[in-house]
């Protein structure tokens, strides 16, 4: 269960933001997330502002990449995979196309849910071997992921 002890707010105008506390994380570079496990079907969902930045910057068509998915919005796609049931664009562990990874990369293992009235609230999920190792997380990296998300929004709407 998480537990939920702090809360920031950035300055007055800006939303308050619920993350866990006393979270350890060191990624493994294992590459679980870029694909389904035993257990779970991944979806990586894709803005359409990511989509479309991926298609330009790899010269590939979306649909050569992604499906489009209705239930998920803001997400519009949801990224294909390979036989191996890994996304399309992992190459040995590797993801070749970080620099331009979707926000949902980003975040993993944590995700951010919108509680309404400017309220925001982090978790995680236990699957990644990464949780519970290396150095406790700061707020500051939840500040960065959260600005990242707040930038990945303002992009897709312009
Ligand atoms: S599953 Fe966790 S440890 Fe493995 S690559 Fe993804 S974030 Fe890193
Ligand atoms: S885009 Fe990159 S980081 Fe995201 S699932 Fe695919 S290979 Fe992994």
């Amino acid at each position: 269960m998480i537990i939920i002890d702090k809360v920031m707010n950035i300055t007055k105008s800006h939303p308050y933001i619920k993350y866990p506390g006393n979270v350890h994380f060191e990624c493994s570079l294992c590459a679980l997330c870029c694909g389904d496990t035993e257990t779970n079907v991944r979806k990586i969902l894709l803005l359409k502002k990511e989509a479309e930045e991926i298609s330009k910057k790899t010269q590939r068509d979306i649909e050569s990449f992604a499906e489009k998915t209705d239930d998920k919005a803001p997400y519009v796609y949801v990224m294909k995979k390979t036989k191996n049931s890994k996304c399309v664009f992992l190459k040995e562990k590797l993801c070749t196309i970080y620099d331009i990874r979707p926000l949902i990369c980003k975040f993993y293992p944590f995700k951010i849910d919108n509680l309404g009235n400017q309220h925001y609230r982090f978790s995680y999920t236990k699957e990644c071997p990464g949780m519970g190792k290396g150095s406790q997380l700061k707020k500051t990296f939840f500040k960065i992921l959260f600005s990242e998300f707040i930038t990945s929004m303002k992009k897709n709407n312009s």
